[in-house]
């Protein structure tokens, strides 16, 4: 199982510090992946890291963008691309998120591509057709590209709400997307201490991508002992 731990736009130096000494008790686990903000990318050098984002550019006179050469050279192995935050609030669409990914792996990094469904296509029974939709563009690639992405499935009406997806429907969605796109698949929505270990077990799940609970250096501690 992978868990990527997404920690958004939290923390400052003084409290990232604090974090990486709790950390740092434990022993350093490849498989537990930690995604903060940019510009503390090189206080957690040595664990396994990912990126939140990713220029859509190779470098060059793209003012604020951070390539994929400046993250692979930081030990950066992994790219968050497409969170639904992104999509909302920067506008982003599967236009970019094309881009994004080709630097990703001309950089010799993973694209973690995360899809998911609205509340209201969700109610209306559009799950599927939300997720198609948003995988497509992938098959433009060449498949030796696309085998290369991991897919994170996060329903949007779960992120942060407290109301994680059940098991159940997860394990339909699961088949479905296995079918689809045959690579690693993560979920993400409301993951925390208490609802883990029933998705779990789930066949074919192979791992998770976390936001609120990462921040809470306790039950980081606690995954990093099981994982
Ligand atoms: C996320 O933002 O990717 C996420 C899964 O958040 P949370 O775990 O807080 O729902």
């Amino acid at each position: 199982m992978r868990y990527v731990l997404n920690f958004k736009s939290n923390f400052t130096k003084e409290s990232i510090l604090a974090y990486k000494e709790a950390l740092e008790k434990h022993p350093k686990k490849d498989n537990v992946i930690f995604a903060p903000p940019f510009c503390f990318l090189p206080l957690l050098e040595g664990y396994s890291l990912a990126s939140q984002d990713i220029s859509r550019y190779q470098e060059g006179a793209y003012t604020g963008e951070v390539s994929g050469n400046a993250l692979k050279s930081l030990g950066v192995r992994y790219a968050i691309i497409g969170h639904s935050e992104r999509r909302k609030y920067l506008k982003e669409d599967e236009v970019v998120f094309a881009k994004k990914i080709e630097q990703a792996i001309a950089s010799g990094i993973t694209p973690i591509y995360c899809i998911g469904e609205t509340k209201e296509e969700h109610d209306s029974g559009r799950t599927l057709e939300a997720l198609e939709g948003q995988l497509s563009f992938l098959f433009t690639f060449p498949q030796e590209m696309w085998k290369k992405v991991i897919v994170a499935y996060e329903p949007i009406w779960a992120i942060g709400t407290g109301k994680a997806i059940t098991p159940n429907e997860l394990e339909k969605i699961i088949a479905f997307l296995k079918e689809k796109i045959e690579v690693p698949l993560l979920y993400g929505g409301s993951i925390n201490s208490s609802n883990l270990e029933q998705f779990k077990t789930l066949p074919h799940l192979d791992g998770f991508l976390i936001g609120g609970m990462s921040l809470k250096i306790e039950e980081v501690l606690s995954l990093l002992q099981e994982s």
